[in-house]
Order: C-alpha cells, then sequence, then structure tokens
C-alpha cells in the first residue's frame, strides 16, 4: 500500500513539472559563466550586437502577418527581400553557417543528423556528447572570434554555443533547454547588456523555436503559425523598448535559417531498396551511407527509377549548392520538390516543413533585418546567402576575420552608413 501511494506521489510530482517553464531565478542559475573574463580596454569603446534567431522565419512572414516590430526594424534599418539559406535548409547546419560564413560542407556540420566517416560516429541533434564535443565544429564562430579578440560575449542557446570550439565557450551560456520560456531569454539579455562595463558582452546571440515549432505542425499558411509570429513579435517589440533605455550602441540583428513549404505527401523509399547494411540518416534531405561498392551502384541504379526522387552521388550534387565534405556527406543524397519529403515509415503528411534546395522553392528564404548606429535607415537590398552576414557582424564590431571563410564582406557592406563616405 505505501508502494502504491510512493508511486502515485511520484507521478503526481513529474505531472505537475511536466512542461512547466523554469522562474527567471532558475534560469539565471543555470547560466555557465567562463570565469576572470574582461573586455579589453578596445572592447569596451565597441559597439554592440544583439543578434536574434527565429528559427523558420520565412521571408514573407513579416508582411503577410503584418508583425510591426520586425517590420519597424526593417523601416528604421536595413533588410534583405530574403535571405537564401544554404542546402541543406536545416537548423543546424544554417545556424553554423549564420556564425561562421562557412557553407555546411565547409563547417562541418551537414544535417541536422550525419554520419563521419573518420570519427565512425554518429553526429545527432539529440545526442549531446556528439553536440557538445567541440570536435566537430569547423570555421571560428563569431563569438569566439569576439572572445579572441578580447571582447566578452554571451549566448543564449546558437547552435554550436555548448560545444567549446577552439578551445572555449561564450563568457555566459546555457545547454539547450527548451523549459527556459522565450520572455526569461528576453530579459536575461536585457540584463547582460546592464552589466558593468568591464564585464558586459558585445556579442550577445540569441535562438527561438516557437515559429519553426508551429510552421512544422500547421504549415506556413495557418493561424497558429500567424500567432506564434505575433507573440515573436512582442518579444522583439519588448527588447527594443529595452533597449532604448539603455542609451548603449547596440545593432538589434533579427535572422532566420530557413523559411517553411507545406507538405502533403510522404514517399517511402519501396522495400526492394536494399538498406540492409547501409547507414541512412533520415533528417530530410535523406543520405545514404554505403561503403561496398557494388551495393552502392545497384542502390543507385534502383533509386534512379523512381518518379519525383532526384537521387544525387556525394559528388554530382549540383556546383550552386556547394555541398562538398568527404567525410560526412552520404555517398547517395536524395531529395524532392515540395510538397513531398521521404520518409522513413509511411505517416500522415500534413503542416510543413524545409530541407528542399534554396533556389528550387522560394519558401526557403529566410530573413534579415538590422537596425542600429552603424546600419542604413530604410535600406533594402536583393535577396543575398546567409555565408555573408558573418563579415558583417565582424564589421560592425570591429573584429579581424583570422581565417579563410566562404563569405564576403562586399555582398552587405551597402547596408553599413559609413560605406557612403
Ligand atoms: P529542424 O526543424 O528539424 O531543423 O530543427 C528545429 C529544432 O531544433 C527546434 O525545434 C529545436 O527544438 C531544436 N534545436 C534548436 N537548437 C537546438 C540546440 N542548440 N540543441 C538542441 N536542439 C536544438
Ligand atoms: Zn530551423
Ligand atoms: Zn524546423
Amino acid at each position: 500500500m505505501t508502494r502504491l501511494l510512493t508511486l502515485l506521489l511520484f507521478f503526481l510530482i513529474v505531472f505537475s513539472t511536466f512542461g512547466q517553464q523554469l522562474s527567471y531565478e532558475e534560469v539565471k542559475q543555470l547560466e555557465m559563466v567562463v570565469p576572470d573574463r574582461q573586455n579589453s580596454q578596445w572592447a569596451k569603446n565597441q559597439p554592440y550586437v544583439v543578434m536574434l534567431s527565429i528559427d523558420g522565419f520565412r521571408h514573407d512572414y513579416a508582411e503577410m502577418y503584418q508583425a510591426k516590430n520586425i517590420l519597424s526594424v526593417a523601416k528604421n534599418g536595413v533588410s534583405t527581400q530574403s535571405l537564401i539559406a544554404s542546402f541543406p535548409t536545416k537548423t543546424f547546419p544554417n545556424h553554423y553557417t549564420l556564425v561562421t560564413g562557412l557553407y555546411p560542407g565547409n563547417h562541418g556540420l551537414v544535417s541536422n543528423e550525419f554520419y563521419s566517416r573518420e570519427k565512425d560516429y554518429w553526429y545527432k541533434i539529440r545526442d549531446k556528447s556528439a553536440v557538445q564535443d567541440g570536435s566537430w565544429y569547423g570555421g571560428v564562430p563569431l563569438w569566439t572570434l569576439a572572445e579572441q579578440q578580447g571582447m566578452l560575449s554571451a549566448n543564449f542557446f546558437w547552435v554550436g554555443s555548448e560545444a567549446p570550439i577552439g578551445g572555449s565557450l561564450s563568457t555566459y551560456s546555457y545547454q539547450y533547454n527548451s523549459g527556459v520560456s522565450n520572455q526569461h531569454r528576453v530579459q536575461r539579455i536585457l540584463d547582460w547588456l546592464q552589466m558593468p562595463p568591464e564585464i558586459r558582452p558585445h556579442m550577445i546571440l540569441g535562438y527561438f523555436s516557437l515559429v519553426d515549432d508551429a510552421g512544422h505542425r500547421y504549415g506556413p499558411e495557418h493561424a497558429k503559425t500567424k500567432e506564434a509570429v505575433l507573440r515573436i513579435d512582442e518579444l522583439v517589440g519588448q527588447l527594443i523598448r529595452g533597449l532604448e533605455k539603455l542609451n548603449l550602441p547596440v545593432h538589434i540583428v533579427l535572422v532566420s535559417d530557413h523559411g517553411m513549404s507545406t507538405i502533403t505527401n510522404g514517399m517511402v523509399l519501396p522495400e526492394m531498396i536494399d538498406l540492409e547494411d547501409a547507414k541512412v540518416s533520415y533528417s530530410f534531405p535523406p543520405m545514404i551511407y554505403q561503403s561496398d561498392s557494388a551495393k552502392l551502384e545497384r542502390l543507385y541504379d534502383q533509386l534512379l527509377q523512381i518518379e519525383g526522387l532526384y537521387v544525387y552521388r556525394q559528388e554530382q550534387v549540383p556546383n550552386y549548392l556547394h555541398f562538398s565534405n568527404r567525410d560526412r556527406i552520404g555517398d547517395l543524397v536524395l531529395m524532392t520538390d515540395a510538397p513531398t519529403i521521404i520518409m522513413e515509415k509511411p505517416q500522415v503528411v500534413t503542416g510543413g516543413t524545409h530541407g528542399f534546395d534554396p533556389y528550387a522553392d522560394r519558401d526557403m528564404g529566410a530573413i534579415f533585418y538590422g537596425q542600429g548606429p552603424l546600419f542604413k535607415s530604410g535600406v533594402e537590398i536583393s535577396p543575398v546567402e546567409n555565408i555573408h552576414i558573418y563579415p558583417l557582424i565582424a564589421e560592425i564590431l570591429g573584429l579581424k576575420i583570422t581565417e579563410p571563410i566562404d563569405g564576403k564582406l562586399e555582398m552587405m557592406d551597402y547596408l553599413l552608413s559609413k560605406a557612403e563616405n
């Protein structure tokens, strides 16, 4: 009987805390702080950048749903008609491209889920041991660049921020935890900016998943997705009003990693396709790793017969996608056009997704909006690739780029007010 009561009590506690969000005090306790770091004298005189990622915020959402605070950033500052996501148009590859200026093949996060032949191990976004292992991540993320040059950074959940890349973390960072409310993330950013100048971060990154979550579940055109867009818009408004009170030279940069397409069909590979001893990443678009060349040839020939499926050998992926990495890309890459996806098992397909060719599907287009003292006012430029964000942010903060990157400052420096001189 006592055992039954204990069990009952246990379930009561579990269910009462399930889905519950942490208090602000609890959130602060989770913060990881690298001790004994201070801004250099030079860094203290540099401006600030708060770069927020709104996952899955499609290029046309702000207009479509009249997100007035986000539109005001574009009106008072700068924007691109669309920000061209890198292939594959997934969360991890693109977040890490935004902060390294490298295509996914070149920084190494080639999907949300992929296999490394060299390590003989999988990287999966839910495997903390891989996510927190710095050896998976190439390039020099913006926060590492800042810290290396004597400027403190803070990080609320940007992809890669849990791993010591180049040997260290942002001065302030968190392990990914969806129990931290969006409101508290904004509050923390405002509080970081009110720390004493010696320890106040100049490069701040934040991440919000609510728009992507709604887009997947309901599709990009649904009222619930509109609701998520308007909720994030409200948070952006709070951030803008909070920043106005601080009287600091802060640049707000709003970006997303990719857009969202409506999906209606799921393709399951026919049973005759023998994947028995192959490794398969089903993170859309799927990749197949098969080291036996005879089996690989057979697979390739069979897959070619399937209508509506594009099959590429690793070295045949079209050049314009800049997708090359011998260690981590599958021997075969499979693609489809929206509204069709490839699935492991038959399931009802509704709502939305991303992962499609960013040039074939305009709905993969993401956002870039920026406002602040070094940005021009009311300037919009044609679509640009997201590899160019890195040199732009480095320029604003006065950071020197120390390693080769794919992005180029000249693709975006027209947006900076000093470019007029
Ligand atoms: P996807 O839409 O599959 O490309 O991935 C989006 C999902 O990635 C979001 O719903 C988040 O929950 C998850 N996500 C985003 N950032 C992180 C992170 N740093 N660690 C673990 N999961 C994350
Ligand atoms: Zn995403
Ligand atoms: Zn998503």
